[in-house]
């Protein structure tokens, strides 16, 4: 994906696999019918896990989320089942050295976004500025789950607090809802624009209908609103907009066709 002089590359980890009517809870077989592109053969719906590298403008290389981290195998965490292991692999098909990226940013802390900001107590990006939210750093700083690997690079972390310019090329949307400090990742290039959205959106069904939401939001009410309006923002405009779960990592743009909200991926 190519905005103006920015450059998006997907960054593949893994993936998580999960009953999509336990997911999306409340929602029967029948609501999902329409939907069957998200699914697999069996109803299992299939979130894939990994971040995005931001080519420039400038010096800089970006990560946006690092993935569930280099856990082989697979994890259980009630619902789905999560399988990482690839990001390095990934950055490396693309003649990519962990000692090139200047910039890591965490669109919010969860597990499965955080996973290979260290490991073995060094940071795996030797050279990077690690970068989130204030309000999720707080959030997550002392969980059992994400401290290990957040704690070797405490000491390369800069925070943002609000929505605003944070590198060239990159400005912060605040989203709370899923987390605190949850924030979509807007890139800009003369007119053009893409959203990077972690993980205010799972998958782009969530789009279509306001009233579906996954689990796992710290705050479910306020991360509907929050998705509510991002999806009345983008609603028919030519903005591509990807996100750390969507499938294939690939971006898309939410058309407004006959008052019904319509995904179209992006070729
Ligand atoms: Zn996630």
């Amino acid at each position: 994906m190519q905005i103006g002089d920015v450059g998006v590359e997907p960054i593949y980890d893994g993936v998580m696999r999960a009953p999509a009517t336990a997911f999306y809870g409340g929602t029967s077989t029948e609501q999902w019918a329409p939907h069957q592109r998200f699914l697999e053969p069996d109803g299992m719906i299939r979130f894939d896990i990994g971040g995005f590298l931001v080519r420039g403008p400038g010096e800089r290389l970006v990560l946006v989320d690092a993935g569930l981290g280099p856990r082989s195998g697979l994890i259980r965490d009630g619902l789905g089942n999560f399988q990482g292991g690839d990001l390095l692999e990934s950055l490396a098909a693309l003649h990519v050295h962990p000692a090139d990226i200047s910039d890591v940013l965490f669109t919010h802390l969860h597990f499965d976004h955080v996973g290979w900001a260290s490991q073995e107590g060094a940071a795996v990006f030797p050279n990077a500025t690690y970068r989130c939210d204030e309000r999720d750093w707080d959030h997550f700083r002392d969980n059992e789950r994400v401290q290990p690997v957040l704690g070797p690079i405490e000491e390369r972390l800069e925070t943002w607090d609000a929505s605003g310019p944070l590198l060239p090329g990159i400005d912060t949307m605040t989203a709370p809802g899923h987390t605190p400090g949850s924030t979509i990742l807007v890139m800009s290039s003369g007119s053009s624009r893409g959203l990077l959205l972690g993980d205010v959106v799972h998958c782009p069904v969530e789009l279509l209908d306001d009233e579906w939401a996954g689990v796992g939001d710290v705050d479910a009410e306020l991360a509907k609103r929050t998705r509510a309006a991002l999806a009345r923002e983008i609603e028919g405009t030519d903005t591509p907009v990807a996100a750390a779960h969507f499938p294939g990592l690939v971006f898309g743009r939410l058309l407004a066709a006959q008052g019904r909200r319509q995904w179209v991926v992006n070729s």
